[in-house]
């Protein structure tokens, strides 16, 4: 039977409206929000679960049926990681988006998979409390997805990524069981940590159907200061001096030239477009230490070259200046018909000389590139704006970034800080991943889907 009779089964035992199958409607699905480097497929059906229920029978038909499985969130994950490269259907997670609880006491939240991390942020923030991951689309992308990818972002610097909240979930596995992994307390040494297992496997070993997460308490005040440099070499002496003080920052980013003009006439949001770069930092915790920390943090800023210096002077200027940073892929967009975000790390003592290569890679093959990074974190995404559908630059964007990971691999770095593997980075895995640790993930890939029907083809 062919795969789109077998969709005709599954919607038997689903609501009318839970599946589209018609390839008008499925097209979107075949994307996600990376760059279309790997050619996508449009899914044979989008199926729309709504209960662990409908997951369990899904996999157990997929199961029987071998039919491979996407799980999708908001689909804004930037490496191919969603999006569909041979026959298979979408398990998309839109309509599981409930919070199911907030306990407040012990300090925890239990989800569906398809809560936006911005209405799980909401929710916490009403009791006083605080989830900290921040992938700057937080408004759009799920905890589902942000589990799958451990994403993280600004607020990694102090707080960490998805993975440090996971305490545990419901997953169904790939011939459809249910199955618990991990606990709801603050300890948990009882057996292999499977729960984390599933931090950052793609959707390839389990379907996430519930997640329960650790909250934090929200801090009671917050401050953007933005610092400007004439040359990339201060900024990042000046990361280096704040973060080795005993300030504690939160965030630690940093924009490229080119990146805050293209932010600026996106946003009008009066950055100083002269400079060089720029390092916007954040600053929280109680309001008694604010002044005391932020006078000292402008000060080793001041020694280290910055300036000019802004200091946020309420909560409305700091998120001004902090959407405006989150805009910077959708200012990159405008700079051509398409851009290719990367993600690589290096030790941070090496993100100077990391982000100068990049610059250098970039005018070397004549590519537009704006670049932003976590610097705190040693963590740089280059934004190349180009037009795709034109070979030069299709093929200058490839080499650029080949040339980009031999050189983060040689400082000590990695491809891939938070943004995941899926199919845009797979055939780089070998150059950052022991060969004998990619048997030993292949093997347990093998364990739990034996017929690698749960979203193959990404990662290996
Ligand atoms: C403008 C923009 C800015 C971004 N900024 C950041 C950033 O600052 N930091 C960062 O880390 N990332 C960033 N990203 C990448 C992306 O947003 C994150 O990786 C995000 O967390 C993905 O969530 P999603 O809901 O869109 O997941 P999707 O893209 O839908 O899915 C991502 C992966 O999770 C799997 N998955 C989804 N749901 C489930 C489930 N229930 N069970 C099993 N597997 C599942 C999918 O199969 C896929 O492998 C950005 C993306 C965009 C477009």
């Amino acid at each position: 039977m062919s795969l789109k009779n077998k969709t005709k089964e599954i919607k038997a035992f689903l609501k009318n409206d839970n599946i589209l199958t018609e390839k008008e409607e499925c097209y979107c699905y075949a994307q996600d929000a990376s760059n279309i480097i790997v050619p996508r497929e449009i899914p044979d059906a989008v199926v729309f679960a709504e209960t662990i229920e409908d997951v369990k029978k899904i996999m157990k038909y997929a199961y029987e049926n071998e039919i491979p499985v996407i799980s999708r969130g908001a689909g804004t994950n930037m490496v191919g990681s969603c999006s569909c490269n041979r026959e298979g259907i979408i398990l998309n997670f839109s309509r599981m988006n409930k919070i199911i609880e907030i306990d407040s006491v012990n300090m925890i939240a239990r989800v569906q998979p398809g809560v936006v991390l911005g209405e799980l942020k909401k929710a916490a923030e009403k009791v006083g409390l605080f989830f900290p991951p921040d992938p700057s689309n937080y408004t759009v992308s799920t905890i589902g997805g942000a589990i799958s990818q451990s994403s993280g972002g600004a607020l990694g610097f102090k707080y960490g990524t998805t993975k440090d909240y996971v305490l545990s979930m419901k997953v169904v596995t790939a011939d459809g069981r249910l199955m618990t992994l991990g606990a709801d307390t603050s300890k948990d040494s009882a057996g292999y940590h499977l729960a984390q297992l599933m931090v950052g496997s793609e959707g390839t070993l389990a379907v996430i159907v519930e997640a329960t997460v650790k909250l934090i308490p929200k801090p009671q005040s917050i401050k953007a200061v933005s610092a400007y440099f004439d040359g990339v070499e201060e900024a990042m002496n000046a990361v280096n001096a704040t973060i080795s003080s005993s300030i504690y920052p939160a965030a630690v980013d940093f924009m490229d030239t080119n990146a805050i003009n293209s932010v600026e006439n996106y946003t009008n949001c009066n950055l100083n477009t002269n400079k060089a770069c720029l390092l916007l930092i954040t600053l929280d915790g109680f309001e008694s230490s604010m002044e005391l920390r932020t006078d000292m943090l402008c000060n080793i800023l001041r020694i280290s070259g910055a300036t000019e210096i802004k200091i946020s002077q309420s909560e409305d200027e700091y998120n001004s200046i902090w959407n405006a940073r989150r805009s910077s892929f959708a200012a990159a967009a405008r700079l051509a018909p398409d851009v290719v975000t990367d993600d690589i790390i290096v030790p941070r003592k090496n993100l100077a000389k990391m982000a100068n290569i990049c610059q250098n890679i970039a005018a070397k093959y004549g590519l537009t590139m704006c670049l932003i990074g976590h610097a705190g974190d040693g963590n740089l995404h280059p934004q190349i704006a180009l037009n795709l559908d034109n070979d030069i630059e299709f093929k200058n964007c490839i080499d650029a970034r080949s040339e980009m990971y031999t050189e983060a691999i040689k400082l000590g770095g990695t491809i891939s800080a938070e943004h995941g593997i899926g199919l845009e980075k797979k055939s780089y895995l070998r150059s950052v991943v022991d060969d004998n640790a990619i048997e030993y993930m292949k093997m347990i890939k093998k364990v739990f889907d034996p017929k690698n029907i749960l979203n193959p083809g990404k990662i290996f």
